[in-house]
């Protein structure tokens, strides 16, 4: 269906613009215009001054709306957890399966592969956050889930879903060479619940490691005569680095702080949503552990945080107002960047003419008001 969307002021390169047609064709967009002849012999939205901007592109997603991937990776897991989220502007998003047994990786790897052939709105592919992590920085990973990455589990990551795999590893619990053959293979491979060295770390990204999986949390920090991940990810200046801005998981100084040390367009925002986003009910289990939401925050009942309770709305306002980022460069860390990361720049995450026709319509706030994905509207 071709609509051409007027009247609105539409997030591009140069920030947000009024005067500008936006028309999609069937799944993409086919202009981005400030000829009004455009819009003839279209059907048109009307956005009265509203914001028009890319959907947003949530790589961390471990449920919502009652539901938790890893309690049931099924097609109709994912298609509910992209039916929530897609109320707060995400259009596409990696469901993600937090460390379990290799059988429900295989398991959820299969749902992914099979969304994403039915059709299933927004789903990308797959974020495999574990098992192979380290348990000193495991969060709230389940112990007994956790191993080394060894050959036997190659075959299994690189399994095709269709989409995007992002794989969360410590670099110190698998070889560089694996590392190295998994992102040849075209996974993408982030550091995450990892205790490795700066050192260690900087191998990693010699060997094809792109990504950080969120930034401070779950990894070594930086002290003075060992700069750890978090010294890695913010002197090496190509890779990207996620973060939950929720205003719990890490201080906003010390986000202020990572945002001085690399280009804007190195971070990605992400929820990391549990059930509880977009959901009355507010608590939930993990992994057999009982998590329940205190005060806006995921916490078990040692008050180890579990993943979070924001959604992507939430979190890019969060980015205005606590970490004094601007409303443009805060839409493009929950858009832009993260398809970048992802290598789906030209198709995800921008408002121009041959991307996707991944739509949120938000008022000032930025409240979300209206999703469209692939040029339908929810
Ligand atoms: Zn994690």
């Amino acid at each position: 269906m071709a609509v051409a969307f007027v009247n609105g002021r539409v997030l591009t390169d140069a920030g947000l613009e009024e005067g500008l047609t936006v028309v999609t064709g069937s799944a993409h967009i086919a202009s981005v215009t400030r000829d009004v002849r455009a819009a003839k012999n279209v059907e048109k939205v009307d956005l009265d001054g509203k914001l028009l901007l890319p959907g947003f592109v949530d790589i961390q997603v471990n449920g919502g709306g009652g539901v938790l991937f890893n309690d049931k990776p099924t097609v109709e897991s994912i298609e509910a957890i992209g039916r929530v989220h897609r109320r707060f502007g995400t259009t596409a998003f990696l469901p993600t399966l937090v460390s379990d047994d290799l059988s429900v990786v295989d398991e959820a790897i299969s749902a992914t592969r099979d969304a994403i052939a039915a059709g299933v709105p927004g789903v990308l592919g797959i974020h495999i956050e574990g098992p192979f992590l380290n348990e000193e920085r495991k969060g709230v990973h389940d112990a007994s889930k956790i191993r080394y990455l060894d050959e036997d589990a190659f075959e299994l990551l690189t399994r095709p879903t269709g989409g995007k795999t992002l794989l969360t590893l410590a670099p110190e619990k698998t070889t560089p060479r694996m590392i190295r053959a998994l992102t040849d293979a075209g996974v993408v491979v982030s550091a995450g619940h990892t205790n490795a060295t700066y050192a260690e770390v900087r191998t990693a990204l010699d060997n094809g490691l792109t990504g950080f999986t969120h930034l401070f949390n779950a990894m070594s920090p930086i002290a003075v005569r060992e700069p750890g991940v978090v010294g890695a990810a913010l002197d090496d200046q190509d890779s990207w680095c996620s973060v939950i801005v929720d205003g719990y998981h890490v201080d906003p100084v010390v986000l202020r702080l990572a945002l001085r040390c690399k280009r804007p367009d190195r971070f990605v925002l992400v929820t990391d949503a549990m059930p509880s986003v977009g959901s009355e009910e507010k608590a939930f289990n993990l992994l057999g552990r009982r998590i329940t939401v205190r005060d806006g925050v995921c916490v078990g009942d040692d008050g180890t945080l579990a993943g979070s309770n924001i959604d992507m709305a939430t979190a890019v306002r969060n980015t205005i107002r606590l970490l004094k980022v601007g409303t443009a460069d805060s839409i493009r860390m929950a858009s832009q960047y993260p398809s970048e990361f992802l290598g789906l720049s030209g198709n995800y995450g921008r408002i121009a003419a041959g991307y996707r026709a991944n739509i949120a319509i938000a008022d000032d706030e930025l409240k979300v008001l209206e999703t469209w994905i692939d040029g339908s509207p929810s």
